[in-house]
């Protein structure tokens, strides 16, 4: 039988790609996330028609922890399994921590930490049962390392690393794996829309956060390509990656060698 994934922010950047690549390797697709209708439909057929497994769509909300827990249960109702979850759905708001609006922290780590909290929670009875699971945290470089003026994504980043090891270590028996990935900068909605609100919080051109704040990160001076994400997601999911867990994984061209 086909393995089911549910991976959540799934309608844009990372999660798409992870989605896509997870596809490609067979298994069954739960996809979550917001955006146009139309275009979401679009994503779940295509993924249907590449890949022939079963692709469907579910709109929790990741900040409301009933609708996550639904968005489980539904991936084992539709897709008849709960193999593999990835956690990935994500914000950011950008801007100095004593004008930090306490909105858009509760968001950040609401969406970015308490939904990974709420879809592990609701997850691992099924996996303890099939006795297989993975779960794939999608942190980031601010999970190890953090930069100014993003107060609420590297407590919430560093959080999942603590959550990471802990689902780790209560699962280590079970035949589950739980695994942080850390990316450095990868070029997607997210990362385009801090390119403003960098350049007023550091008081310098948009062109001179992509050279000088961004790609001074990471020693390669290069983003780290979305197949490369999708490719790490599927190793980890793999029988190969059965030892790996509770790792923190950097994928960031040598940031965080630094
Ligand atoms: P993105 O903006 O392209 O995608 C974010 C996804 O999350 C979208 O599908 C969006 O609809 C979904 N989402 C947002 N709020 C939601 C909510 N309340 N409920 C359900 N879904 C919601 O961003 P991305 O760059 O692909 O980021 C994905 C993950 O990767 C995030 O956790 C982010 O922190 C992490 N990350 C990104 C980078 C990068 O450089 N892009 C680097 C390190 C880590």
């Amino acid at each position: 039988m086909r393995k089911s994934a549910v991976i959540t922010g799934s309608t844009s950047g990372i999660g798409k790609a992870v989605a896509e690549s997870l596809a490609a390797s067979g298994v069954n697709i739960m996809l979550n996330g917001f955006g146009d209708a139309e275009e979401i439909e679009a994503q779940r057929a295509d993924l249907e028609q590449k890949y022939g497994v079963t692709a469907r769509y579910n709109g929790a909300d990741m900040t409301n922890g009933s609708e996550i827990r639904a968005l489980i249960d539904a991936t084992k109702s539709e897709l008849g399994s709960v193999d593999i979850v990835v956690n990935n759905a994500g914000i950011q708001h950008v801007s100095p921590i004593d004008e930090f609006p306490t909105d858009k922290w509760d968001a950040i780590i609401a969406i970015n930490l308490t939904s990974a909290f709420h879809t592990t929670a609701a997850a691992l009875p099924h996996m303890r049962a099939a006795g297989w699971g993975r779960v794939v945290n999608i942190a980031s470089a601010h999970g190890l390392v953090a930069s100014p003026f993003k107060s609420a994504y590297v407590a919430a980043k560093h959080g999942i690393l603590g959550l990471t090891k802990t689902t780790a270590l209560e699962t280590a028996q079970d035949g589950i794996t739980c695994n942080a990935i850390c990316p450095g900068y990868v070029r997607t909605p997210l990362v385009e829309a801090q390119i403003p609100d960098t350049a007023k919080a550091r008081g310098i051109t948009e062109d001179e956060v992509v050279k000088d704040v961004i790609l001074a990160a990471q020693p390669t001076k290069s983003f780290v390509g979305l197949d490369e994400l999708g490719a790490l997601t599927v190793f980890l999911c793999s029988d190969a990656a059965k030892s790996i867990t509770g790792a923190s994984l950097p994928i960031d061209g040598g940031w965080t060698a630094n």
